[in-house]
């Protein structure tokens, strides 16, 4: 079997042009410009390269970008006041400060200090607390961008059996929660997970957010399963995940590429992310 590849790079181009589109009928209708502000604190080359693209895309969908950056000696209560003021800014829909921040800034405080309605990571503890309560949260842009793979590709994701593996904040739990709110039923395995590739096995669906390149091999894939690769890992200057792609396409129904796969899809909702908060912030009815 040679799995279908699920093609992140053209469905973010999909997800862009619907935002575009939206974006166009808020101006219009509306005299509204949606604005995403990005906080970048200190110079890591990998954040520098993740806040120039969505800067870049945040434009081309005919949205106000503010870019905000700050030494990396910064103070947490530097980092605060500027949080405090794109809170108080009314041109601005969503707020994103870009991770990992130094050592010396407490991350935790800085994102709970967002406004939760700009909150378009999804990580504020509210919105944290509301996707696991099945109420209307902001959400995680990666895990909703896997999720809109799993949803184009399976119709229904009722009654799958989903192993999602890696546990963190950004990414597992909150795709967990989201396979959960589909109906999966849904395993978390990490890095204490006995028999990992046992546990693969049973799966339907398969998340592999681990940084770990290449760790999740075609033995572990039950043949047809949907593989969704969010590692990305650099190893010899080029792009790897955490599945090891040749093999597993061979046993796997659909597969997600790296790069091009989950990546992409990540800064389109991060758009439709912004989009909606500004729709929320204004009273109007919210994009699908
Ligand atoms: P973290 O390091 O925060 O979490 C990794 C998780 O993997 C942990 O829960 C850890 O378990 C688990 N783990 C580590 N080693 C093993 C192992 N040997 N077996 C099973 N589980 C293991 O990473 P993130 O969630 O932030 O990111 C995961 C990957 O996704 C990275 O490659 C990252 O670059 C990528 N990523 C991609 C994005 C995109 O847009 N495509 C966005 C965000 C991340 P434990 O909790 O027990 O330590």
């Amino acid at each position: 079997m040679t799995a279908t590849v699920i093609d992140g790079k053209a469905f973010a181009a999909t997800v862009r042009e619907k935002v575009a589109g939206h974006v166009a009928r808020l101006s219009e209708e509306h005299g509204i410009v949606p604005g995403l502000a990005v906080v970048l604190v200190g110079e890591d080359p990998a954040s520098q390269v993740y806040v120039r693209s969505k800067g870049k895309q945040t434009v081309a969908a005919g949205m106000k970008s503010v870019e905000r950056k700050l030494e990396v000696d910064k103070s947490e209560s530097e980092l605060l006041a500027v949080v405090e003021e794109l809170n108080a800014d009314p041109s601005i829909h969503g707020i994103l400060v870009q991770l990992p921040l130094p050592a010396h800034i407490d991350a935790e405080a800085v994102i709970n200090a967002i406004d939760p309605a700009k909150d378009v990571d999804g990580f504020h503890i509210l919105n944290v607390g509301r996707l696991g309560t099945g109420q209307k949260a902001m959400v995680p842009c990666t895990p909703l961008g896997c999720l809109m793979m799993l949803r184009d590709h399976h119709g229904s994701l009722s009654g799958l059996d989903a192993v999602v593996i890696g546990r963190s904040n950004i990414v597992g739990k909150p795709m967990a929660q989201l396979l959960l709110g589909e109906s999966c039923t849904v395993t978390i395995a990490h890095s204490r997970t006995k028999d990992l590739p046992e546990v693969v096995r049973r799966a339907d669906i398969v998340v592999a957010a681990v940084g770990r390149p290449k760790m999740v091999t075609g033995d572990w894939i039950k043949p047809g399963a949907t593989v969704i690769d969010v590692g990305i890992n650099r190893v010899e200057d080029r792009l790897v995940g955490d599945v090891d792609y040749e093999s597993c396409a061979e046993r796997a129904g659909a597969i997600t590429p790296v790069p091009g796969g989950v990546g992409p899809m990540t800064i389109a909702c991060l758009l439709a992310n912004t989009v909606t908060a500004c729709c929320r912030a204004n009273g109007l009815a919210e994009p699908e």
